[in-house]
């Protein structure tokens, strides 16, 4: 069987970043490694003037690196059509649906369309309400609607959007990008989780202590201060990432890989989640915002310094939670999660701590209790496992210590990795719905996060209150330390060395 697949992708938002920086390579490398072929072409629109010539040159220009000629590039580029359009603007539907209908009759599609919404979430529904109106949806093949994020800001206006949008494509042909869900890694949870009965059997509340998620950030804000400033870590990253990476490590098994059953799991854990009341959010969440500083020489200019950031922000640049599972499989177990920007080190990291076993026999070679087992999970940028065991330290006597068996992919394999971008676009193109999120976790997660910024918002804070390069406020260690416990990744080492030397 062949492994092409024929389609028409509509890219709104064709000149954009996303679109230049992802798109264009991804579906370049479908098209290399033969999932794109003859039929398929692509629509780019966007508010600029600009020809089929132009825009096929700036494609051209985005892909040339990854091709092994620019000819390459070029008859990969002469299947993209740009179609200047306002999307508020009625008539430009009709014109484009004149043209997908052609293209369509030119590659022979049948009729499959992947609608790519790649510009501000305030188009989302009038774009979706209009392709429905204007007849650009098809009889014949798949329609489908690939939405980025930001899904809403809150419940109610994730609710009103999905309403909007539900009312011209069902759940079932929405495909939510959250492109954590895209990473290697990522989609690795579950194979390590269901694949070995050594970690499945013990994943749960009588093995483990505590769940730490950590999304690290070198970077600040960089030119997106104007979004940022209107967002900030919980909207931006907690909503949605690290909330799905909890759901991953939470759900029940599935009872097969599939889309539907794996979604509904996730939902179920998402719905677990402890909802907190404003005193319980003021002692499980802790927010931070950067402020200046010189790191390894260079100056940093704090979070209000920074372009189209108010003076006065008091937007977060920093979160860390503990959060609750109220189930079974859970109770009991503290996850603990954090994100933020210009901290230490860029990287996304899972601790799953396991419990001491009751009775210890051995000690350390400085008599103290051996250190718990620890299943650290590397997402990105090392990719990989590490799990922390205790063996007999050679020598004399009986003393023990920590050893650690390491898994870390190597950059070659790395390199090979399809992009995010790449796998999701497949996915879709596949009809396979499992890395995208379904409204249901959407609104759960909504649901936990607005609890938090309705306690934050009655309160003024004094930032900012991290220093760049740091791992966040003291306050992020004291929340695990309080509970007895500490982050396992601490790459910064002068905060949390202090604190367990107190
Ligand atoms: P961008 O500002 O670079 O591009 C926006 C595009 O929309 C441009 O092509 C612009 O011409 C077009 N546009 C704006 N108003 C229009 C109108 N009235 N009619 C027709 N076209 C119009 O934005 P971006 O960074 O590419 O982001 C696009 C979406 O992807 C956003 O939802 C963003 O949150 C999301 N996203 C982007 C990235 C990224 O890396 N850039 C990452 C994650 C999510």
């Amino acid at each position: 069987m062949t492994k092409e697949k024929k389609a028409l992708f509509i890219i709104f938002g064709g000149t954009g970043d996303l679109a230049n920086r992802k798109l264009y390579p991804s579906l370049y490398r479908l098209y290399k490694n033969g999932y794109l072929n003859e039929h398929f072409a692509v629509i780019g629109t966007a508010r600029r003037e600009w020809s089929d010539e132009y825009y096929r040159e700036v494609v051209v220009s985005k892909v040339e690196d990854l091709a092994d000629t620019k000819e390459q590039a070029e008859e990969f580029a002469s299947h993209f059509y740009y179609q200047s359009h306002n999307v508020k603007d009625l008539e430009h539907y009709t014109t484009l649906k004149n043209l997908a209908d052609r293209l369509d009759d030119k590659y022979q599609l049948e009729g499959n369309r992947m609608f790519y919404l790649a510009m501000s979430p305030n188009f989302f529904g009038i774009i979706a309400e209009n392709i429905k109106e204007q007849q650009l949806i098809t009889s014949t093949g798949f329609n489908r609607l690939i939405i980025e994020k930001p899904f809403g800001h809150d419940y109610q206006s994730a609710l009103e959007l999905n309403t909007h949008i539900r009312s011209s494509f069902e759940e079932d042909q929405i495909y939510r990008i959250d492109h954590y869900l895209g990473k290697e890694m990522v989609q690795n949870i579950s194979t390590v989780r269901f694949g070995n009965q050594l970690i499945e059997s013990m994943w749960n509340n009588q093995y483990i202590n505590n769940i730490q998620v950590t999304l690290s950030e070198s970077l600040g804000v960089e030119e997106r201060g104007g979004y940022y400033d209107t967002s900030g870590a919980l909207r931006d990253m907690v909503q949605n990432h690290v909330l799905q990476i909890v759901a991953l490590l939470a759900m029940e098994p599935p009872s097969i890989m599939h889309d539907n059953e794996i979604r509904q799991e996730k939902i179920k854990a998402l719905r677990a989640l402890r909802l907190y009341s404003k005193d319980e959010v003021r002692l499980n969440f802790v927010r931070g915002q950067y402020g200046h500083s010189t790191v390894n020489g260079e100056t940093l200019l704090g979070y209000c310094e920074e372009q189209n950031v108010a003076e006065d922000s008091q937007t977060e640049t920093f979160v860390a939670g503990k959060l609750f599972i109220d189930n079974v499989r859970w109770s009991g177990v503290p996850i603990y999660i954090r994100t933020g920007k210009r901290l230490a080190e860029k990287g996304t990291q899972i601790d799953i701590e396991f419990k001491n076993i009751p009775h210890q026999l051995f000690q350390t070679e400085n008599d103290e209790p051996l250190p718990p087992n620890v299943l650290s999970i590397f997402i990105s940028p090392t990719e990989g496992f590490s799990l922390q065991l205790n063996a007999k330290k050679i020598g004399p006597g009986v003393k023990a210590e920590p050893i650690k068996l390491t898994s870390i992919r190597s950059a070659e394999e790395t390199a090979n990795n399809p992009e995010a971008y790449e796998k999701l676009i497949l996915d879709c193109l596949n009809g396979d719905a499992t890395n995208f999120t379904h409204w249901d976790e959407v609104a759960s997660s909504w649901e936990f996060v607005d609890r938090i910024r309705e306690a934050w918002d009655e309160t003024t804070m004094e930032f900012p209150n991290y220093p760049s390069g740091s791992m966040g406020p003291i306050e992020s260690m004291y929340l695990l330390k309080k509970d007895g416990f500490q982050w396992h990744w601490s790459p910064v080492k002068t905060i949390a060395d202090e604190m367990t030397d107190k």
